[in-house]
């Protein structure tokens, strides 16, 4: 029999179980504690209830623990890199960086990714699986007990499309959120995604306040077709139009993610369609400068093409940051770990 992963239950569902195996309901609240505020990684670490109760859960459930396959350490700025094994062998990858306003992790929510986007090392063996609720927890709680710091915010922005993932995302989200247990505000949390327009209305009326975040790239919707497959699906304008819904919902600013690629989308006609597509709308547009990987051979933009673009967008009077790139001695791009690992090289 599959052992279920207590750590993927909500408090609801463990008083259930409880309950069904002839224990007080307050109990439940002592487990989803330990997993979630003491970090256990085992039924035995759970505390305040018996040895004959801790035998009779493990009968039936178990408590995922990722463990850390290899960990990159920036010596520049407190970046870490981290492979971790899920219980089946699979290996996912996760982020801790350091910023003056505090900590944040970026997260995987899939193992591999479908989506295809031409220009992303995460996706060229396409999805293997799904991750469940505990799983992307457990990088959040690994790094934690790894690093011993405080995180106060998170990115879903590692392998893995999380609106592919929706129901275990949104389950994870809850988790996190939890009064009972990290208590983390969904102010804190950024989704980014490639654009699936009907989920993206389906997270705004699910009355979750966290930011959002669209990898967009290309505001030509033919050109972005070549490099995002996903753009076939929902076009641009489909896809600006659940993003306005979105912050209708949500009172939130969307942020509109940009890798300069270098003679691809880098030139001034691009920054002119970009503010006339984001015309109006109350957003931020994060300039990303493209993390080159073996498979596709072009190069990020100079740094004079991106102030360009960025002044162009500014005159137009749009809101645009360069993103600072963290842990530059380190730099694998997301999803090149993993794939290292599977072709032997860690
Ligand atoms: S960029 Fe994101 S959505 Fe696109 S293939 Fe990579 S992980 Fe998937």
């Amino acid at each position: 029999m599959n052992k279920i992963d207590l750590k993927s239950l909500s408090l609801g569902e463990i008083e259930c179980f409880v309950l069904d195996m002839g224990e007080k309901k307050f109990r439940a609240k002592q487990i989803f504690k330990s997993l979630h505020q003491q970090l256990a990684t085992d039924i035995d670490e759970i505390k305040g209830i018996s040895a004959k109760f801790k035998q009779s859960l493990s009968e039936r459930f178990r408590v995922e623990a990722l463990k850390v396959v290899e960990r990159y350490d920036s010596k520049l700025d407190g970046t870490r890199k981290y492979l971790f094994r899920l219980s089946d062998g699979n290996v996912v990858e996760s982020v801790f960086m350091k910023y003056r306003h505090g900590n944040s992790v970026c997260l995987s929510t899939q193992v591999g990714c479908r989506m295809g986007c031409v220009f992303c090392a995460s996706t060229k063996s396409g999805l293997e699986r799904n991750l469940t609720p505990g799983e992307i927890l457990e990088q959040f709680y690994a790094i934690k007990r790894d690093t011993g710091e405080n995180i106060g915010s998170l990115v879903l922005m590692g392998s893995g499309e999380p609106l592919d993932n929706y129901e275990n995302v949104t389950a994870f989200m809850e988790l996190l959120h939890d009064v009972e247990g990290q208590n983390l505000s969904y102010r804190s949390m950024t989704l980014s995604t490639c654009g699936i327009a009907p989920k993206i209305r389906e997270l705004a009326d699910s009355g979750k306040p966290i930011n959002l975040a669209i990898s967009l790239h290309n505001p030509f919707q033919d050109e972005r077709a070549i490099i995002m497959p996903i753009a076939r699906s929902y076009s641009l304008e489909e896809i600006v139009d659940s993003c306005k819904y979105y912050i209708e919902a949500t009172g939130r600013r969307v942020t509109f993610e940009y890798t300069l690629i270098e003679g691809e989308n880098d030139g001034l006609e691009y920054a002119a369609k970009l503010a006339g597509l984001l015309r109006g709308i109350n957003c931020h547009i994060n300039l990303i400068p493209l993390n080159p990987i073996s498979e596709y051979s072009k190069s990020k933009s100079k740094s004079d093409a991106v102030i360009s673009f960025k002044n162009a967008l500014e005159r137009k009077g749009l809101v645009a940051t360069i993103r600072r790139e963290l842990g530059s001695d380190i730099n694998a791009a997301c999803g090149q770990l993993r794939n290292n690992y599977i072709d032997g090289e860690v």
